[in-house]
């Protein structure tokens, strides 16, 4: 899908901003250590280094020099003239050696002939701002690099490419067209209540309905590729909440001991589970103590788990079959937050005396039932593993999107209930307001010029 973000700017020259150096290959050792200059000083930088211009696009073999003419190291040197460079601005690229004295030395000597030392994502920051990505493309190419996974790297090519943006540009496009409907009706407040009721109106209205729904759920999986789910395990003292971690982990973690009470402060790890990310947390033991330190681990716990996806709450079977500890820990565990209850330690023989309702039952000692736990993990969360068409996406998009979504069915509720045109379309203005949130656009001398120029009311 061909996706041109839209136009920030129209007199086809970027901010005049100064010119910005940086490694763009990871420090250390490497074959090749590339350092990426880029502002209007590029094409002086390169002649002074290696005394011409190479022409653009096509690699140059140049030996780089210092201020008195000692090379630096020899290498190629590659010109991408503005505004066909990943920033839109005038971009050097010298491979050299990968070492990073070599590195520190060229771009020392970059820095001498005028340019500074860039700042985090400041490369990516430009080509926002001369329209060479929208926000959510921007924010892609991070999520690529920091991809966990195939599968989260194959979604965040697709969002860079621009697939998310045009989907919100899709719904965008859909609320503008509903939002024209709206106020054309509002103009003629003699025949308002007829144009509100059209059929035409209710079915614009249902198309974007139906959009935003799918986008949040593409969102929504996005999310969980790029952020992961975030997993606390709580519990009674002893009921094995860190031996499960570390087999969930897959070494030892956590420390497991027969003294209740040790784990108590909040201990991360991340693992995957085919390719969703899971940040899992492992918790002091939830009981009343006197314990200055036990109960500030609680504390934490308790927190941990207010912003946790999914509580899985750990049961020793054995100690407590009738889950006891379900009913003690209710006044900690967070309302809104799922809770699983995993029975534990189920390899002991008196274990089998449980009574059978639906529930997960392991023993984090011999693995016993961790398929299905893993399985619960990526089926309680939605995640379907290599869904093709998935997109990465972060919470701010989710978020976002909710908003738009909660300002859609306003927009609904304005029309069955009040047919109030003038509020819906309020309504519809807000969820554009959000949606252009995350591509980074605002869009409302847009939709004016798109009003007068689709519609000529009058005319
Ligand atoms: P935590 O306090 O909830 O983190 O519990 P630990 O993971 O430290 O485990 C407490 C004790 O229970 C240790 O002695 C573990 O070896 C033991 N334990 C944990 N899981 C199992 C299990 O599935 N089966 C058996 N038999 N013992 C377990």
């Amino acid at each position: 899908m061909e996706y041109q973000p839209a136009h920030r700017r129209t007199d086809g020259q970027g901010p005049q901003l100064d010119t910005i150096v940086a490694a763009a290959t990871p420090p250390g050792r490497g074959g090749v250590g590339i350092v990426r200059v880029s502002g209007s000083l590029a094409p002086r930088i390169a002649r002074a280094l290696f005394g011409t211009l190479p022409p653009a696009r096509r690699a140059l073999l140049a030996r780089f020099d210092d201020a008195l003419g000692q090379p630096i190291d020899t290498g190629l040197a590659l010109y991408f003239p503005a505004p066909r460079s990943f920033t839109g601005e005038d971009v050097l690229e010298l491979h050299g050696h990968g070492g990073p004295v070599v590195v520190g030395m060229l771009i020392e000597r970059v820095l001498e002939l005028g340019a500074r030392r860039a700042a985090p994502g400041e490369f990516s920051q430009r080509a926002y701002l001369n329209d060479k990505l929208d926000l959510a493309q921007a924010e892609a190419i991070a999520d690529l690099i920091d991809a966990s996974s195939a599968a989260a790297a194959h979604a965040a090519v697709r969002s860079l490419q621009g697939e998310f943006s045009a989907r919100v540009h899709e719904l965008v496009e859909a609320v503008t067209l509903l939002r024209m409907h709206v106020e054309a009706a509002i103009d003629f407040p003699e025949e308002e209540i007829d144009f509100l009721a059209d059929a035409a109106l209710q079915a614009r209205l249902r198309e974007v309905q139906g959009l935003s729904a799918e986008l949040l759920r593409a969102a929504g999986h996005g999310r969980l590729l790029t952020e992961g789910l975030n997993v606390v395990i709580a519990g009674a003292p002893n009921a094995g909440k860190s031996t499960l971690l570390n087999r969930l982990a897959g070494y030892d973690a956590a420390i497991v001991t027969e003294q209740p009470g040790t784990t108590r402060d909040v201990l991360r790890e991340r693992i995957d589970l085919d390719g969703l990310p899971v940040q899992l947390l492992d918790t002091a033991g939830l009981r009343a103590t006197q314990d200055a330190i036990e109960r500030e681990g609680i504390r934490r716990a308790t927190a941990a788990m207010r912003q946790a996806d999914q509580v899985l709450l750990i049961i020793d079977a054995v100690a407590d079959p009738t889950a006891r500890a379900r009913i003690e820990l209710a006044g900690q565990l967070p309302a809104d937050v799922p809770v699983t209850l995993v029975y534990n330690k189920i390899d002991l023989p008196w274990a089998r005396e449980l009574a059978q309702s639906p529930r997960l039952e392991v023993s984090a000692a011999t693995g016993a039932g961790f398929d299905a736990l893993r399985e619960h993990l990526k089926r309680s969360a939605g995640f379907v593993a290599d869904a093709p068409g998935t997109l990465t996406a972060r919470a701010r998009h989710v978020t976002a999107l909710r908003q738009a979504q909660a300002h859609i069915e306003a927009a609904a509720a304005r029309l069955v209930e009040q047919r109030a045109g003038e509020l819906m379309a309020e309504e519809l203005r807000a969820a554009q307001r959000v949606l252009g949130e995350i591509t980074g656009e605002v869009s409302s001398d847009e939709l004016l010029g798109r009003i007068f120029s689709s519609f000529c009311i009058g005319k």
